[in-house]
């Protein structure tokens, strides 16, 4: 998926350094995916004062939608897309040429590195597409790094009574993921049973968000409801989930993010001068850096935006 804001602003995000075990709720963006069908998504990351949780970057809640939900090609860099569906099925093709297609519990996972593109497609026939499209930023040591694409049809389960989370990305307690990933994070989909209450560990030194998809789940002694994404802070060593109806929730963590990032359109880098060769790169049909999709013409691309008209600045946390 794509951030197809036909005028992105710049992200300006900023956010304390080190907070500590908090609660707070960040409301959802509702963003218009353009187009004749109306297809929006419900953002939650990145927000002005979160920029990131993690390495986690970018986070799209979509659907159910009834509407196919095509994605034409478009190309990103310096970030990962990590396609999480919970119905439907996506079709994945890409400048290395891959062609697959992704089910629900099963992990798309694109490594952008110095450049890729990419389009989705919605199977025809398939039910309704529901699911989650994030990003993760690539570390300064990472983010230069060949693009890559990986799927896992099969990943591990950490199982607790009450509870069952498919760990998609990194690592819960002792279970990990089997997926590449560049920093410390974690990313699980929960399954809480009706009237559980677990409690689940968490790496402490790591910060936590959790962003309910269905049902009500209790946490930090805050209720949640489905939309808002709910920042837990650091230095949880554990965090106790209950639920009178059962919940399906999602779980992200990992080490807090301490580079400033420039986010602009479908790149993450670091200079205003980065991203504006990048979007140079897409506009001119760079065929070493984004070359074409088998199956697309070139009329399929879509165009990048122009550049709001003053210099992006790199964001970080806290400063
Ligand atoms: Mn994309």
């Amino acid at each position: 998926m794509s951030n197809l804001d036909a005028s992105p602003a710049e992200q300006d995000c900023r956010a304390k350094h080190d907070p500590g075990p908090v609660a707070e709720l960040y409301q959802a963006r509702d963003v218009p995916l353009g187009g004749v069908r109306g297809v929006h998504v419900l953002r939650t990351l990145p927000q002005r004062v979160l920029p990131t949780v993690g390495a986690w970057c970018f986070l799209d809640h979509f659907g159910p939608h009834s509407a196919a939900m095509n994605v034409n090609p478009h190309p990103h860099i310096g970030l990962q897309t990590v396609t999480w569906p919970f119905e439907g099925e996506i079709r994945h093709r890409d400048t290395l040429g891959s062609d697959v297609v992704v089910r629900p519990r099963q992990l798309n996972l694109m490594t952008a590195g110095r450049g890729i593109a990419h389009s989705e497609f919605a199977v025809p026939g398939a039910p309704a597409g529901h699911g989650l499209q994030l990003w993760t930023a690539l570390p300064a040591g990472h983010r230069t790094t060949d693009p890559h694409f990986e799927q896992h049809k099969t990943l591990p389960v950490y199982e607790h009574p009450g509870l069952r989370a498919i760990v998609f990305l990194g690592t819960l307690d002792t279970v990990t993921s089997p997926a590449t990933t560049y920093s410390p994070i974690l990313g699980a989909d929960l399954t809480v049973n009706p009237g559980a209450e677990v409690t689940i560990p968490l790496t402490h030194y790591h910060e936590h968000a959790l962003l309910l998809i269905d049902g009500d789940l209790t946490a930090a002694d805050t209720d949640l409801q489905p939309g808002p994404l709910l920042y837990l802070g650091t230095h949880r060593s554990d965090l106790t989930l209950s639920s009178r109806t059962g919940a399906h929730a999602i779980l992200l963590g990992g080490e807090p993010f301490h580079e400033d990032i420039v986010m602009w359109w479908n790149f993450v880098g670091r200079t205003h001068e980065e991203i504006e060769q990048a979007r140079t790169d897409w506009e001119k049909h760079d065929q070493e850096r984004f070359p074409d999709i088998a199956g697309h013409t070139v009329q399929e691309r879509i165009p990048a935006p122009p550049l709001p008209g003053v210099r992006l600045k790199p964001r970080g946390r806290g400063h």
